[in-house]
């Protein structure tokens, strides 16, 4: 594909994505800025996030550390790009989040908080973290247990160079809308949750919906949805 009809097709789908949000939050009776689009852009070209940039696009989300590391040097001369580390992670990779990352969504475990605090550089401000909930109690799934939830919080707040500030799901694709949503909630309730277990934390992000539940995720509160397809098309790699 040229450069030029790359450029169209993005514009155009990144549009629509646009459109989608500002839509799924009117009908939902939710403020036009109530939601923010996080764009997915794992397995897709530096290319791509250097074009999302050129349309007004700034907040990204990566799975893949080497992956990410190396697309973040290329883009090295695009200013104000803020950067979401959302996939597992593993001891090994902390160091290397930490230093090169704004967000994490993917937290689940106190050691993972501690070696992110530890290695933040003091130089960049705190690295603001959702916890991630295994929010439908799935065998496979990453994620704290939601009963287990205020513990890690509890502990994950008194970090000082980590700057907790709300909660990431990944529920299980469903059919309906209703399905989609009954996790959605849960999440929603366990931000109400915390927010009153710990009163001088300000808690303010759900990161929730991703391009087959977006609107799901709008109507039970979201205010960082992570769409990746929708925007850059399917992913060669799984
Ligand atoms: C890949 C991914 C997304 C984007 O999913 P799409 O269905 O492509 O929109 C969102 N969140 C996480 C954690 C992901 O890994």
């Amino acid at each position: 594909m040229s450069d030029i009809a790359l450029n169209e097709s993005l514009a155009h789908s990144y549009e629509q994505a646009c459109e989608r949000l500002r839509q799924a939050l009117e009908d939902a009776e939710r403020a036009p800025n109530a939601a923010a689009l996080l764009a997915v852009t794992k397995t897709k070209p530096a290319a791509m996030i250097r074009q999302a940039w050129q349309l007004g696009q700034r907040e990204f989300g990566e799975n893949y550390l080497q992956e990410a590391l190396e697309k973040q040097a290329e883009l090295a001369d695009l200013e104000g790009l803020v950067w979401h580390f959302i996939g597992p992670l593993q001891s090994n990779k902390t160091r290397a989040v930490a230093e090169h990352f704004d967000w994490v969504h993917s937290v689940d475990r106190l050691k993972i908080a501690q070696r992110l605090n530890e290695q933040r550089p003091a130089h960049l401000a705190p690295l603001n973290i959702c916890l991630q909930v295994n929010i439908s109690h799935e065998d496979s799934k990453a994620g704290v247990l939601p009963e287990e939830l205020e513990a890690l919080a509890r502990d994950v707040a008194t970090l000082p160079n980590l700057r907790l500030r709300g909660l990431m799901a990944i529920p299980a694709p469903a059919e309906t809308l209703a399905a989609q949503r009954q996790p959605l909630a849960a999440l929603r309730e366990a931000l109400t949750a915390l927010q009153s277990q710990l009163p001088e934390t300000p808690l303010d992000t759900l990161s929730m919906g991703m391009s087959d539940d977006l609107e799901a995720a709008v109507l039970e509160g979201a205010t960082l949805v992570r769409l990746g397809t929708s925007i850059f098309g399917a992913r060669q790699r799984a």
